[in-house]
């Protein structure tokens, strides 16, 4: 089953990383990474953390705990500021890869970026490159997304909300899925149940010509 790292930037103790009125970026970056976590683990794949609440694990260690987990993707998550401490009009999500990326890489952060304006409704910011050391140091596909502007007013509301944290990290984790062409949900609409094959082949075939796809599963 796939690896997938899932690195919530920052701690409860970094310097700076606060909205204007003081919420902090980890608080967000690590509720959006639980919720994922959630998700990719329902759907039995293994997740690595490298964040910690106590202090800001050094970004070489976040991505050789990836490296050496031998993690399949990465994804780091933020929150973004712009112009220091004052509130602004800036606002969006972007999805952040290296300048040097894979084709895979550019396939991971269309997949969440994707998922993320879908699920949030924020406005569309792209996916950009930047010479990050989470983007450059890891070994697979790695994307940084940055999920609104804590310098924004109205999505510093929304980062600060229990509903809005699930909603990204659920839209990460749907990304990854998609990425790894694991289905996020399947539901399967049963049409009849025959102890005889003749039977059941007369079903498919009336469903077929009434335009519905149909097969047979036998269990
Ligand atoms: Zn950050």
């Amino acid at each position: 089953m796939p690896i997938v790292c899932i690195d919530a930037g920052h701690s409860y103790s970094t310097p700076g990383k606060r909205s204007p009125d003081g919420m902090n970026e980890y608080a967000f970056n690590k509720a959006a990474a639980l919720a994922a976590k959630k998700i990719l683990l329902k759907k039995g794949v293994t997740v690595l953390t490298p964040h910690r609440d106590d202090f800001d694990v050094p970004l070489s260690a976040r991505t050789d705990l990836a490296n050496d987990g031998r993690a399949d993707l990465y994804v780091s998550i933020h929150a973004n500021a712009f112009g220091g401490s004052i509130w602004n009009g800036v606002q969006g999500i972007e999805t952040y890869i290296h300048p040097l990326h894979s084709t895979e890489e550019k396939k991971l952060a269309q997949n969440i970026h994707q998922h993320l304006l879908k699920s949030t409704q924020r406005p569309d910011r792209g996916i950009k490159t930047a010479d990050f050391h989470v983007l450059r140091e890891t070994k697979m596909p790695s994307v940084l997304v940055e999920c609104g502007f804590m310098t924004n007013r109205q999505e510093k509301q929304l980062l600060a909300s229990e509903d809005y944290r699930k909603v990204c990290g659920e839209a990460i984790a749907g990304g990854v899925l998609a990425f790894l062409g694991v289905s996020e949900s399947l539901y399967v609409v049963q049409a009849g149940a025959f102890s005889k094959r003749e039977n059941a082949d007369q079903q498919v075939a009336a469903l077929k010509k009434a335009g519905f796809e149909a097969m047979i599963k036998s269990n």
